[in-house]
């Protein structure tokens, strides 16, 4: 098998054994990038030489029988809003071409110090905004299941990297969905944690109450096995947790007899896909047949998540982005009559259409007498769905249903149906807006065209590991259902 289809969790134990170098890995991934991203596009960088070079280095710790660090050399995909010293960071947007960070956000600091390989830097909607990454400034990333569907967003490039094996396993933001829903549409496990779990300095900001560093892996060992490494208070980040880490690797693989799962009547309504309803029931009757107990839930404020979600990160989105003005950072028009035509000049052509939708809107929100109208009563209906979820928790340990209400939908369509974009975002947002875990996980496919499915499994607050436990038996019983592969028949077809 190529190295780079190894499962990062088998790729450690083979490293350990010394039955594989970091080399050959890095090569095997590279080849495989060099075979697809000509279609795929889910790379906005390549970090080819540096990932060649701290392989070699790397190996030759190993060889010289020095202490192996935790991660190995495990080569790893960045979203390209997160912050990575000396390497380009663009948020997939004109207004931050070009712009090289001082600095390496906490959680790639973590990974290095781990021994993490950065492979390269991956596309998003522009500011991580949109659930297609149709909306990058730059390229479309696939569907490695499907060259004509979009891979979900905004951490599309992400989740296509590592469901084409161009990446062991990959780091995105999740906002509103941005993990949850690419790993549904990619058919891999993706995993928002807890509302400051993990440190967020040095994360590109798009909506700060609610973005989220996660991760997208093959297997949810692998999801366990990074969180391990990226979870912990950090004194740059205010909202980041002084809460213990536990060992979510070794805690995964216990049994889910003690668990009980609430059914959120609200998610298996019209809205769901046929396919999807059915994949979802039949993975739920397994986790009744392994033992975790099963109750129906209502969570009846989560139908006003679209204005409640979209209205409060629009208006952070207004404040926070108020920062790229072609002063500090990235982009400046130089043709410019005074400071203020700079501004706008600047603004206008460094942020794409969807950008500047969501700061209209926002800074609408936030003007004198819409305020308490608008905002306001955003944070107060943010409240009571938050407490829908109290509620239920007070019943059940986890929540589950499915990722997105739609299979992984063609490309282009948001061209003719803007409002379409925001459809997969149904059984998410709610997620979001409380700051819960929420993990997706593959169970299985649609018929016809065989696309992902993902079911999605909630938590309470800072109890991923019962996320991941439950996950991790999931995944056991829906072996055979997940075997499948994308053909990656399209590997001589040009985008
Ligand atoms: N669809 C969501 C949005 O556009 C996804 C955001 C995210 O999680 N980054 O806001």
């Amino acid at each position: 098998m190529p190295l780079n289809e190894l499962k990062a969790v088998d790729y450690l134990k083979l490293i350990r054994k010394r039955e594989i170098s970091v080399e050959q890995t890095v090569k095997d991934i590279l080849k495989q990038i060099d075979r697809l991203e000509q279609t795929l596009k889910a790379y906005l960088y390549i970090n080819r030489e540096g990932a060649l070079q701290e392989a070699k280095a790397i190996d030759k710790k190993i060889s010289s029988g020095e202490d192996i660090p935790p991660l190995a050399g495990l080569p790893i995909a960045i979203k390209d809003n997160i912050c990575t010293k000396g390497i380009e960071t663009t948020c997939a947007s004109k207004m931050l071409k070009g712009f090289i960070p001082p600095y390496d956000a906490t959680v790639i600091k973590k990974i290095k110090e781990a021994g993490g390989i950065i492979i390269g830097k991956n596309n998003l909607d522009e500011f991580a905004m949109g659930s297609s990454t149709e909306n990058s400034a730059f390229q479309t990333t696939l569907n490695p299941w499907d060259i004509t569907r979009v891979p979900g967003g905004s951490s599309g490039g992400s989740a296509a990297a590592v469901a084409a094996h161009e990446a062991l396993i990959a780091i995105g933001t999740d906002t509103g969905g941005s993990v949850r829903i690419p790993a549904s549409f990619c058919g891999i496990v993706g995993l928002k944690p807890t509302y400051g779990r993990v440190s967020r300095y040095g994360v590109i900001p798009y909506a700060s109450s609610m973005d989220n560093v996660g991760v997208l892996g093959k297997v949810v060992e692998d999801t366990a096995l990074l969180m391990n490494i990226i979870c912990g208070y950090d004194d740059y980040d205010s909202t980041s947790a002084d809460t213990p880490v536990p060992d979510f690797l070794l805690s995964c693989r216990e049994g889910i007899n003690d668990l009980k799962f609430g059914v959120p009547r609200e998610f298996f309504g019209p809205q769901v896909d046929i396919e999807i309803k059915e994949k979802v029931k039949e993975a739920i009757n397994k986790i009744e047949q392994m033992g975790g107990k099963l109750e129906e839930i209502s969570l009846p404020y989560s139908e006003y998540s679209f204005p409640t979600y979209y209205l409060i990160v629009s208006a952070e989105a207004g404040s926070g982005l108020a920062r790229f003005d072609g002063v500090q950072y990235g982009l400046r028009i130089e043709d410019n009559d005074n400071l203020e035509d700079m501004y706008k000049k600047t603004r206008s052509k460094g942020f794409g259409a969807e950008v500047l939708y969501r700061i209209i809107m926002g800074t609408y929100a936030l003007s004198a007498g819409n305020y308490d109208d608008y905002y306001l009563r955003a944070q107060k209906v943010r409240t009571l769905i938050r407490k829908d979820f109290e509620n239920a928790f007070r019943k059940v340990d986890l929540l589950v249903c499915p990722t997105s209400p739609e299979l992984p939908f063609k490309k282009g369509r948001q061209q003719k149906d803007l409002l379409a974009q925001f459809l997969p975002d149904a059984h998410i947002i709610p997620v979001s807006l409380a700051g819960l875990p929420g993990l997706s996980l593959n169970c299985g496919f649609s018929k016809k065209v065989q696309l992902p499915i993902g079911l999605q499994i909630i938590g309470r607050p800072f109890e991923e590991e019962k996320v991941l436990r439950a996950a991790y038996n999931l995944e056991i019983e829906l072996k055979e259902v997940n075997s499948v592969q994308p053909n990656f028949t399209f590997n001589s077809v040009s985008g």
